[in-house]
């Protein structure tokens, strides 16, 4: 089976796939093979005996962990595997870590990973006056970067980051109270960890003797470190990545991990692949101009090995209306020709893109699935239920009690909110216990009489769902239904049906991982979910819409790109970087296989206005649209396609020749056929 597999692969690609020991690094464009040769090693390492278990493969989404596996387990006799390989994503990896030594660091393992959403509300509990999304991007640079509250103080000049290191370290305390964990924690803390106790970070990378990264070209500072550690005991990291698919900068990811790897790791071996797999050579032709425009880039050779392919479409539209219509329409014929749902995608670059499409995929009866973007998990409903499972599991959580404290209404305002946050910082004590702990009459010295009363008794129906939920975890969510009538609160209300929907589609998937994993408890759902809902997934036969961010490593046969109007993409202005804006341009063309179509509108409707818009430099930048002015025609046309002449009417091609720019066809009008140039037809 390995054999069938390695023998598939380019001279390079085998020489990379069957390296050993010592460090790899193999960095090529996009669509080499960069995946499918480290996927291949992985194969090849446990062939040739090395134990799965001490094997580590990081990615960049669930999605590319699973294909791997997937992928690498069809090369191998599955039978001679006992532990599997390691094969997850940065966080992932992170959060396994945690589960086992967060004692470490003096906490408990029974953390809550909070996500985006999460972090922004706490933000704006601490302080109301600075922008949310400036603190939360802020904070996550000093924690990708290692500095300390104490630390941002110091360095503050300006009144501004005084402020912001000063809700920093309050925010900090929260999470530590609460015993919550954020994204960036799961990469900080491990470090820390390792940082802290060296023995430890020896026997990690004991257990872990063969590391692998995808995409190197995007991790930062702190994961670079973090992998150091991991390789402390050996040189075996193979690292795969493209300079020019860099689309993280402004999230710290830093270029230099690549070039400076050499450095970084001694005797390394370097790798480059030249040949393109996946796109036709037009794809790839016009992918290639666009790049050449960056100046800041190693410039790599990359060249096409397949068939010239159909020259790519270009969709001028008045509005998004008409271009959604536009690709409904290809995509309905796309499929009607026999093509699967689940090879086709649309990228944008603006997630709020996505609005229309999806109206219009909803009135053309095409199923698709979001992917990123719009949060299942970040719907109002679907928070409630997470916070008072979290409260089950997680008694210091403050946060999630008081979320659903008045969910369904239960007569607590926010006053009496207050008055049990500034109790429990007083007694240094979580409000779950202030109200589980306190006498009636001592609660209602602090709340007053009624809902004093209120509050013991929804405690009661908190500490009987605990009951259940040790005794059943089948039969908690009908007690927890029973107890709070959570799904009937929005029996009668407006959009009531939608949301009962989600809330009911949550119980079935809260059941089925019951059932898939019945060693498993509710805690480890809610982490496990707390990962998954920065992706989605991507499992069903449909069309898939998704920023181009979340496109990367993956391919599909027909793409369509959208939003290619300037100030969409690229994004222009303050901290925008024009160079990044190019590498994602590059990123989404070279997303697709066999046909590629981009669109652009003369104006969007766009937080709350209509605006008029200006198609995109890269159109041009990538030859596809000649000066600023004139679309290129780019139909191509094959034997039986369907033409409207002005004159003739509709007719069938007969015959079709490349002649330039255009094609020579002959055409069946109505029984009368005639030679006529493809730029007097259009095609229907
Ligand atoms: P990206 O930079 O976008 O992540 P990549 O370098 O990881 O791309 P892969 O996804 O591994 O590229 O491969 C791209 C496509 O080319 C896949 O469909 C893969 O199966 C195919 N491919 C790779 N190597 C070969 C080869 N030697 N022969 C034929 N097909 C190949
Ligand atoms: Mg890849």
């Amino acid at each position: 089976m390995l054999e069938n597999s390695l023998s598939s692969l380019n001279e390079s690609q085998k020489e990379a796939a069957q390296h050993i020991d010592g460090s790899l690094l193999i960095l090529a464009g996009a669509g080499s093979g960069k995946t499918k040769t480290i996927t291949t090693r992985l194969a090849y390492l446990i062939s040739i005996g090395i134990d799965p278990s001490s094997i580590l493969t990081l990615t960049f989404t669930n999605k590319a962990a699973t294909e791997m596996r997937e992928r690498a387990y069809s090369m191998i006799d599955t039978t001679i595997v006992n532990t599997p390989p390691l094969l997850c994503t940065f966080h992932k990896f992170g959060l396994l870590f945690l589960k086992f030594h967060m004692s470490e660091l003096g906490r408990k393992n029974n953390f809550i990973i909070i996500d985006t959403d999460d972090k922004k509300r706490i933000l704006k509990s601490i302080d109301k006056e600075i922008t949310t999304s400036l603190l939360v991007s802020e904070i996550s640079k000093y924690k990708n970067t290692l500095i300390s509250p104490s630390e941002a103080k110091t360095a503050a000049q300006l009144k501004i980051y005084q402020q912001i290191a000063d809700i920093y370290e309050k925010y900090e305390a929260y999470l530590l109270k609460n015993n919550l964990v954020d994204f960036d924690d799961l990469l900080l803390l491990p470090y820390k960890i390792l940082e802290k106790n060296e023995e430890l970070a020896k026997q990690i990378s004991q257990k872990y003797q063969y590391v692998m990264v995808d995409e190197y070209q995007d991790t930062n500072e702190l994961q670079y470190k973090l992998l150091r550690k991991l390789c402390l005991t050996h040189n075996n990291l193979c690292v795969v990545g493209d300079d020019d698919q860099s689309i993280y900068g402004w999230r710290g990811a830093t270029i230099k991990n690549i070039l400076n790897f050499s450095e970084h790791f001694e005797n390394t071996k370097v790798v480059k692949l030249e040949n393109n797999y996946r796109s036709t050579n037009i794809i790839l032709n016009h992918a290639n101009q666009l790049i050449e425009h960056n100046r800041d880039r190693l410039g790599k050779k990359l060249i096409g090995t397949r068939k010239e392919g159909d020259s790519i479409k270009v969709y001028e539209s008045s509005d998004e209306n008409e271009e959604t219509r536009k690709i409904t329409d290809d995509i309905k014929k796309l499929i009607a020709s026999g093509e699967s749902a689940k090879d086709i995608a649309i990228l944008f670059r603006v997630n709020a893109l996505s609005r229309s499409l999806e109206e219009g995929f909803n009135k053309a009866g095409l199923n698709y699935k979001l992917i990123g973007g719009m949060k299942f998990y970040e719907r109002a409903e679907i928070k409630d239920l997470i916070a008072y499972f979290r409260i089950l599991t997680n008694t210091t959580d403050n946060f999630s009690l008081k979320r659903v404290i008045n969910k369904p209404k239960r007569g607590i305002g926010k006053t009496t909110i207050d008055k049990l946050d500034a109790k429990s910082l007083e007694l240094k004590k979580p409000i779950f216990n202030i109200l589980e702990d306190f006498e009636p009459d001592e609660l209602a010295a602090i709340v007053g009489k009624k809902n004093s009363r209120t509050l013991k008794v929804f405690m009661a129906s908190i500490m009987d769902l605990r009951d259940t939920m040790e005794e059943s975890k089948m039969k908690f969510l009908d007690t927890f239904e029973d107890t709070f009538d959570y799904r009937a609160s929005y029996d009668n209300v407006p959009d009531g049906f939608d949301r009962q929907a989600n809330i009911d589609e949550f119980y079935g998937y809260i059941r089925d991982y019951f059932i898939q994993n019945p060693h498993l408890n509710l805690e480890d759902f809610l982490n496990e979910i707390a990962l998954e809902s920065e992706q989605g997934e991507l499992t069903d036969q449909a069309v898939s819409m998704m920023s181009i961010h979340s496109s990367k490593g993956l391919e599909y046969k027909h793409l369509f790109i959208i939003g290619l109007e300037e100030g969409f993409f690229p994004i222009i202005g303050d901290g925008s970087d024009i160079e990044e804006e190019r590498r994602l341009g590059y990123v989404a063309i070279t997303r697709a296989m066999d046909t590629l179509t981009l669109s652009f509108v003369h104006s969007r409707f766009y937080k709350g206005k209509r605006t008029s818009l200006l198609k995109s430099r890269f159109l041009s930048e990538s030859g596809l649209i000649k000066g600023s002015l004139t679309i290129e025609k780019t139909s191509s046309y094959k034997k039986g396609d369907l033409v409207q002449h002005k004159i003739f009417g509709m007719g069938r091609v007969q015959k079709a020749t490349k002649a330039g720019k255009d094609y020579k066809l002959t055409i069946n009008f109505g029984g009368t056929r005639r030679d006529i140039l493809s730029s007097f037809v259009e095609k229907i």
